[in-house]
């Protein structure tokens, strides 16, 4: 299976703020940085929010916001 193509660029869906997740911060983080998962735990462990139902992405501080109301 080919590995995942890094760095990821994702995308806060309500203000626009931009993360990059490389290899080696999900190597860092996952046992197997060519899982979609470690994605995933680079996000949270940045604080970053995902509505797997809704395709929406909340960078820390609009999540909180989110969290908050
Ligand atoms: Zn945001």
């Amino acid at each position: 299976m080919p590995g995942l193509s890094y760095p990821f660029v994702y995308e806060c869906t309500n203000c626009g703020e931009e993360t990059t997740i490389t290899r080696t911060e999900a190597r860092d983080l996952a046992v197997n940085p060519d899982s979609i998962n470690a994605l995933e735990i680079v996000l949270q462990g940045r604080g970053w929010l995902r509505d797997e139902m809704e395709g929406l992405l909340w960078c820390p501080s609009c999540a909180e916001g989110e969290l908050s109301t």
